[in-house]
């Protein structure tokens, strides 16, 4: 049995809007990653088997190790199709937000969602969310907004019509936010859910296959590339890698191909913190990603020298400014929260 994690007035009160709803549509972060993608199309395939028409638009492409999921074919990118996603969010009787806490995180379709008449349900596990919504369902102890949307279509009491394809969505965001289950991933409830969606038939070694195991060989040289280039700080127990727009040409390189890269350094014994700074080929801007092991905040780091936010042990920010520039803001940052990175735990 799962704990009631949601408020019961929250699922009453967004059941008797399903109930009432035709149009819905569900949103989900800007450059969409696992969690969002899977919860996104885990709620999706639910609605569909309840007879709504339901559309999925996220604001930009997603990473083409999710494109096996069933449904992604039939999600709106906005860049693409502003107009037509215009009209079904002005249109639409409910708007799902997904794995975001902030307006902002939505990007170009914020002007459009907060202006629609459509009544608004968050569902996420970031810290702080914003009140843009009228249900708020926000719970940062819980490691994916997939395992959010698992809950609340349970305590709705419709598990019954969780289908494969749901399940394989719903297991997906689970799996990807919680690095395979490596991190965030020690509540037991976890694998109760997990479980349960064995029980609809999912193959969850395929799944890991196919989002793990499907990049392709120039990833695999420019990882190799990128490792060699590390920067390890043994006294803040710490470590850099790096990716130029340069090196991104040398390297074939296509949006998705560094996902995961941040992660790696934590491998090292002793490593609790890793930090990822990459050229942007769009923006002037480095993105920066952030991963920590144990209890360094990682997000606190983000929040106070990269303007961004995020989890505990995995955050992330934009720093306007050459790489070089980001370094030595990094390097700061890193004498700052010794203390932190050192302490034990
Ligand atoms: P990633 O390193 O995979 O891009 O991001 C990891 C997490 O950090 C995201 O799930 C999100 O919570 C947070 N994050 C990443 N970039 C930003 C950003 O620019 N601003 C904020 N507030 N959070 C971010
Ligand atoms: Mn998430």
């Amino acid at each position: 049995m799962l704990t009631k994690v949601i408020d019961q007035s929250k699922i009453d009160h967004f059941a008797k809007w399903l109930e009432r709803a035709d149009k819905i549509v569900i949103v989900a972060h800007v450059a969409p990653d696992g969690d969002a993608v899977g919860s996104s199309l885990g709620l999706w395939h639910f609605l569909n088997t309840q007879d709504k028409d339901a559309t999925v638009i996220v604001p930009n492409a997603f990473p083409d190790f999710l494109k096996w999921m069933p449904g992604s074919k039939d999600i709106l990118l906005y860049d693409r199709y502003k107009e037509f996603a215009d009209k079904l969010i002005a249109e639409a009787d409910v708007i799902c937000c997904l794995d975001f806490n902030a307006i902002s995180r939505i990007d170009a379709m914020a002007d459009a969602v907060l202006a629609s008449p459509a009544r608004k349900i968050l569902v996420d596990h970031h810290l702080n969310p914003e009140d843009f919504c009228r249900i708020i369902i926000s719970h940062p102890e819980i490691s994916s907004t997939s395992e959010l949307v698992f809950r609340l279509i349970c305590r709705m009491g419709y598990f019954s019509d969780i289908t494969k394809e749901g399940a394989e969505c719903i297991y997906t965001g689970m799996m990807t936010d919680t690095g395979g289950f490596t991190y965030n991933s020690n509540n037991r409830e976890i694998y109760f859910i997990i479980s349960e969606l064995l029980s609809k038939g999912i193959d969850k070694d395929d799944i890991y296959r196919k989002v793990y195991n499907t990049y392709s060989e120039s990833r695999l040289r420019l990882m190799g590339h990128v490792l060699s280039q590390m920067k390890v700080y043994p006294d803040h127990r710490a470590a850099l890698i790096t990716l130029t727009k340069k090196e991104q040409g040398n390297f074939n390189y296509i949006r998705g191909d560094s996902e995961g890269f941040v992660n790696i350094p934590l491998s090292i014994k002793n490593v609790v913190f890793s930090c990822f700074l990459r050229e942007d080929t769009e923006k002037p801007m480095i993105k920066v990603s952030l991963r920590s092991v144990g209890s360094f905040p990682c997000n606190r780091l983000a929040t106070e020298f990269f303007n961004g936010g995020g989890h505990l042990n995995a955050s992330g920010g934009e720093f306007y400014g050459t790489l070089e520039e980001a370094k030595k803001v990094l390097e700061l940052a890193l004498e700052k929260f010794k203390p932190l990175l050192n302490a034990k735990g």
